[in-house]
């Protein structure tokens, strides 16, 4: 029997009785729990088989909660969550005293976000705490983007599945910390970096490990099919170096078809970067089960969310 399913009471039952649900976001699917509860947190590292190291995101129904989790909000932060929430904005802030340890790494910092999701709105609105949500995969995996890709991932583990359709966005939140009440962007993702710097102006952008000790889980490898990937600017050239493999492309917004190729996706036939982004995750599952050789996939632009596209297409070609 599937356990993807529309029952919010259900929902509500299991999440008060400290077990996880997977619930739908803008961004990807959420593998949530209680905040408060120690059970529930073990559990959703030891589900993900996620290093303790690596601390989650807290998710709130809206911006009047925000400083019962957080102990200072800088100016530039109260901005930005007036601008972006309910959005796939992640803030890093200080936290309040009653945050878990087991939720923050042991930082002193929280990260918190309000989610763009109607039904996970109205689950957070009638839940009395907050949830915390890393995405519904297991460590370093592909974040599933549908009910059916957490399915897939946890049937064994999860008994619900919360049914929101396919997520909109279909990339992780970007990620902003501040130092001396200056925002700096930790994970680029589905709000570009340009919409940030309408607002607060010019942000400096530390996503890699070596630059930034205070973003634990910016590791080099990490969105991962389990197929051997390789990202180029050059399919054509890239395909020849694979003259007897079962090859998958993954091409931006134009066709590489011919008879070296096993299989192609086209992310976006009218360049569109949102249409690329909310189709990105679920064109890697679908090439992920095919039992290719090596998927190529295509830079992408190097503007808005093709920035963020290329710095989880880099991490997902890290290193094979
Ligand atoms: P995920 O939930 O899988 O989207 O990953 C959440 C990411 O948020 C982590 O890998 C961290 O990089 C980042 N994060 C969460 N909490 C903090 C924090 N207190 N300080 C810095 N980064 C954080
Ligand atoms: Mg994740």
């Amino acid at each position: 029997m599937s356990i993807i399913s529309k029952d919010i009471q259900k929902a509500i039952a299991l999440l008060s009785n400290e077990e996880l649900v997977a619930i739908p976001t803008e961004t990807v699917y959420g593998l949530a729990g209680n905040i408060f509860s120690e059970k529930a947190i073990k559990s959703i590292f030891e589900t993900k088989k996620r290093p303790f190291f690596n601390p989650l995101i807290v998710h709130l129904s809206s911006v009047d909660e925000l400083e019962t989790i957080v102990s200072e909000v800088p100016e530039k932060a109260r901005i930005l969550a007036n601008a972006f929430w309910p959005g796939s904005l992640t803030l890093v802030l200080k936290k309040q005293k009653n945050i878990p340890n087991i939720i923050t790494a042991g930082k002193d910092t929280v990260a918190v976000r309000v989610p763009n999701h109607p039904v996970t709105l109205e689950l957070l609105r009638k839940l009395p705490f907050p949830l915390a949500a890393p995405s519904a995969n297991p460590f370093n995996q592909i974040s599933p983007t549908k009910p059916e890709h957490v399915e897939r991932y946890f049937k064994n583990e999860l008994k619900l599945v919360l049914d929101g359709g396919s997520c909109k966005n279909g990339i992780e939140s970007t990620i902003i910390g501040f130092e001396n009440g200056e925002p700096i962007i930790y994970r680029l993702g589905a709000l570009a970096l340009e919409d940030i710097e309408a607002v607060v102006g010019k942000v400096a952008v530390k996503n890699k490990k070596e630059e930034n000790p205070d973003a634990p889980g910016m590791l080099d490898k990490h969105y991962s099919p389990s197929t051997f990937t390789v990202l180029t600017s050059d399919i054509t050239s890239e395909i020849k170096k694979y003259p007897t493999k079962k090859i998958g492309v993954l091409a931006y917004n134009s066709s590489f078809t011919s008879d070296e190729i096993f299989t192609e996706i086209i992310l976006s036939k009218t360049s569109n970067l949102h249409e690329a982004a909310s189709k990105l995750y679920d064109s890697l599952h679908e090439l992920d089960h095919l039992n290719l050789d090596i998927i190529i996939a295509e830079k992408l632009p190097e503007i808005g969310l093709g920035k963020s596209m290329n710095d989880r297409l880099q991490r997902a070609a890290f290193n094979n």
